[in-house]
């Protein structure tokens, strides 16, 4: 025991030898934390943060108080949950990290089930694709395996064994792709309770929970009281002739345990899961550094439901506020000494039926005829190929395509060159971006903002995971053919209402600075590692380390 003990300590300073000559010498590093709060909003957009950020009283008001970043990046074209969420605690761009997309087609894999999700574990037999969108998402196996590189939290475990990693978020792929594959700790809600990996057992605090929450929503809810500031937005928007979004104020009948995760609520009780490890676990109070991930995903349910400029999203972001307050709060008093991040994992955009009406005629929803199927059926006839089996493969409209398998490289290459010139004459197609060019690109450098939609798409690709090809729709374009209950918009394209984000960070006694200038959720990992004395080398990271001192201080240089 004695002789692991020395092993791992002299590993950890021949590793990160400036912090421990620090502390051997009994010095105090000017910035250090004993608990990285690390909290990932999802769908909150840098335009959600700026368009209240006047009005926040709680939480998001602290954060708002320290450096504030208010055009973070996430870099990378595929602008969805679990390629944003890998980039946050790995300070690399999603491709690198093999998060390509929340799903992608791997035509190769054994199972029946070509589609894989990108924190499951396909290699599991009898496993198969669980629909994000489906009602049960049962059928595969939660799981980091496609994260192919660590996060701050197992890169802190590795120098010090005492640090506990632990990840809380409202969807599997939020906490896992946050946490990585060596945690402590590990909760996501799965149907009516927070559940943990395969074959691990819930903690008694999260089973008490679990059960408290289940009585609150075996109860029905009473609409919030509408906040003044949020009654110009109260307004009924039809999407169709069943559908219409706007002026809902979560009420909720008995039993609704469905339409609890898009009110604000569910953020509520992912704060409660969150705070009940901190407490059982005493995170921040142990000999060494430890990380909290936490993922809060009512912000992204009510986006897909409602939309983003409605009274729902108005009520939301006054409670995302208030529960992050809460959270806050309960940290100071047990004294836990903590660096709080906040960031979003992509941004978000309106339904189109309401942007028609601010501004924005142009807005519409995507050509129900503008998919894999269709257009590889088209290809199949023009060039008069036999049988039926389908030519192109994809998750969804935009994004990765994949042709199939089991043509010859010549009809390959002719299906390729027929698709490409089909999508690319679509009216709402912005680019078709072939994955040989993609392959053979450096990772692109320079102000993010100025990337070219290639650029974009390269830093969400992986030779081995994308597909033969990529389609970038125009903007303002909103990938729904028809909107349906819970799902009326969305995000995933390459332009800024779904790239920029909000990054902000803050500790007790941090001065306040705004720095308007574009940085990126790459930067957050090197920028929090270097906070709690952690050097991550230049060529494991695609980011910076910001220096988040304002004054003559270097955070950087800890
Ligand atoms: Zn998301």
């Amino acid at each position: 025991m004695r002789a692991i003990k020395y092993v791992t300590a002299f590993v950890a300073c021949l590793t990160f030898s400036a912090a421990a000559n620090a502390e051997e010498q009994g010095e105090k590093k000017p910035f250090n934390a004993k608990l990285v709060v690390a909290i990932a909003v999802d769908q909150f957009s840098a335009d959600l943060f700026s368009e209240y950020r006047s009005s926040f009283t709680g939480g998001l008001k602290r954060l708002s108080s320290g450096a504030v970043f208010p055009s973070g990046y996430q870099s990378h074209a595929a602008t969805e949950t679990c390629p944003g969420h890998a980039t946050i605690m790995t300070g690399v761009h999603a491709g690198r990290a093999g998060i390509i997309a929340n799903n992608w087609i791997n035509l190769k894999v054994k199972r029946d089930d070509k589609t894989i999700y990108c924190a499951e574990d396909e290699r599991i037999e009898g496993t198969s694709f669980g629909s994000i969108t489906a009602e049960v998402q049962g059928e595969y196996i939660e799981s980091a395996w496609h994260l192919l590189v660590p996060t701050l939290g197992e890169r802190l475990k590795k120098i010090s064994p005492a640090s506990r990693n632990v990840a809380v978020s409202g969807k599997d792929r939020g906490a896992l792709m946050m946490g990585g594959r060596e945690v402590d700790a590990i909760y996501w809600w799965k149907g009516k309770g927070f559940a943990t990996l395969n074959g691990q057992s819930i903690a008694p605090a999260i089973g008490a929970l679990n059960n408290e929450i289940a009585a609150k929503i075996e109860k029905s809810r009473a609409p919030y009281a509408i906040p003044a500031r949020c009654e110009a937005r109260n307004r009924n928007i039809v999407v169709s002739e069943k559908q219409s979004v706007g002026d809902y104020a979560f009420q909720r009948p008995e039993g609704a345990s469905r339409i609890f995760r898009a009110s604000p609520d569910f953020d509520g009780v992912t704060v409660d899961a969150a705070l009940a490890l901190v407490q059982s676990m005493k995170l921040g109070q142990g000999e060494a550094t430890d990380v909290l991930s936490l993922s809060l995903s009512a912000t992204d349910y009510i986006g897909h439901a409602f939309g983003t400029g409605g009274l729902e999203m108005c009520i939301q972001m006054s409670e995302l506020d208030r529960n992050l307050g809460i959270l806050f709060s309960a940290l100071d008093e047990q004294n836990i000494d903590y660096i709080a991040m906040l960031t979003s994992d992509h941004g978000g955009h309106d339904l189109p039926e309401r942007l028609q009406e601010q501004g924005l005629p142009h807005a519409e929803r995507i050509d129900p005829d503008l998919n894999a199927n269709y257009i590889g059926a088209q290809i199949r006839e023009s060039l008069a190929l036999p049988g039926d089996e389908p030519l192109l493969h994809a998750d969804s409209p935009f994004g990765d395509y994949y042709i199939s398998l089991s043509l010859d490289e010549e009809t390959k290459a002719t299906v390729k060159a027929e698709a490409v010139k089909l999508l690319t004459s679509h009216r709402q197609v912005h680019s078709v971006l072939d994955s040989a060019d993609l392959a053979a690109m450096p990772m692109p450098q320079g102000p993010v903002e100025e990337w070219t939609m290639a650029e974009r798409a390269r830093a969400s690709f992986h030779p081995d995971r994308s597909g033969d090809f990529i389609v970038l729709l125009n903007k303002a374009v909103t990938p729904i053919a028809h909107g349906g209950p819970g799902y009326v918009a969305t995000h995933g394209s390459p332009w800024e209402y779904d790239r920029r984000v909000p990054m902000l960070f803050w500790h007790k006694g941090i001065t306040h600075f705004e720095q308007p200038h574009s940085v990126k959720t790459v930067d957050i990992a090197p920028t929090l590692a270097a906070f709690v004395g952690v050097d991550i080398p230049a060529d494991e990271t695609d980011g910076r380390c910001l220096d988040i001192d304002s004054g003559a201080g270097n955070s950087c240089q800890n």
